[in-house]
């Protein structure tokens, strides 16, 4: 059984103050969850610490957006491994697209990133998927598997999630059709040599889509960012069918 994950990719919302509000509220609604899913929230750094206090003792894991390969040194603005881990960090998403669009993250930064969160001892979120001109042009196919095979060269693929996120599916309310998602996410597996790892889809998923995304077979969970801010919405995802 492979393990279902609902992470939360907070991106960059949400002060202390609101965070601590946003969790009186959510962990309420979990009463009633099942045991069989993850539930992540990754979060700003600053929230990190307040966080790992509050959710102490309770089935909601921490996760981080970013982390740097190196252990420590004059990385300005970066954040180690080491440093995540010791606060009580267990996850990390890797690759987002907004790191590769806006901040120059390369397959091969994001490769140097998964295998320095897997030494120390995170369990890294890798995110691939293809912008709206490339699958126009019919690469959505050849992108991912370039996309993965140089992102995972050396990489454990026995502490690793990734998440199939379309580019214009991420914040765009135009969610892709969970078929399709579900199909691409079988080419991913193909691609693997772990037929275990979890796969999640991401790109507008919310309230009233995520039953229909979670019934697909080759889907293990989802890596929501718009809707996990909101700690009704978010809470109704985590509690799919
Ligand atoms: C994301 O940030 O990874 C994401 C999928 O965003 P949204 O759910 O808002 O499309």
């Amino acid at each position: 059984m492979r393990k279902k994950v609902i992470a939360g990719n907070w991106k960059m919302y949400k002060t202390q103050a609101e965070a601590s509000e946003f969790l009186q509220k959510f962990l309420h609604s979990l009463e009633e969850t099942p045991d069989d899913r993850e539930i992540v929230l990754c979060v700003p750094f600053t929230d990190l610490g307040i966080l790992s206090k509050s959710l102490h003792g309770s089935r909601v894991q921490l996760g981080a957006q970013n982390v740097h390969w190196e252990e420590q040194g004059a990385y300005t603005g970066e954040i180690s491994g080491p440093m995540l881990t010791e606060i009580g960090v267990r996850y990390v998403i890797i690759g987002h697209s907004e790191r590769r669009q806006y901040f120059n993250e390369t397959d091969e930064t994001v490769n140097l990133r998964l295998k320095a969160a897997q030494l120390y001892g995170l369990t890294p979120i890798l995110c691939v998927g293809e912008s709206k001109q490339q699958r126009d042009a019919l690469e959505t196919e050849s992108l991912i598997i370039s996309q993965l095979a140089k992102g995972l060269v050396d990489v454990d693929q026995n502490n690793l999630i990734i998440a199939y996120e379309p580019i214009w599916a991420i914040g765009t309310g135009d969610t892709c059709e969970s078929i399709e998602a579900n199909r691409v996410i079988g080419l991913i597996r193909s691609q693997l040599t772990n037929a275990n790892v979890p796969i999640q889809y991401g790109g507008s998923v919310k309230a009233n889509n995520i039953d229909e995304i979670m019934a697909q077979p080759e889907i293990d969970g989802a890596l929501v960012g718009g809707a996990s801010l909101e700690p009704d919405s978010f809470a109704r995802i985590v509690n799919y069918q």
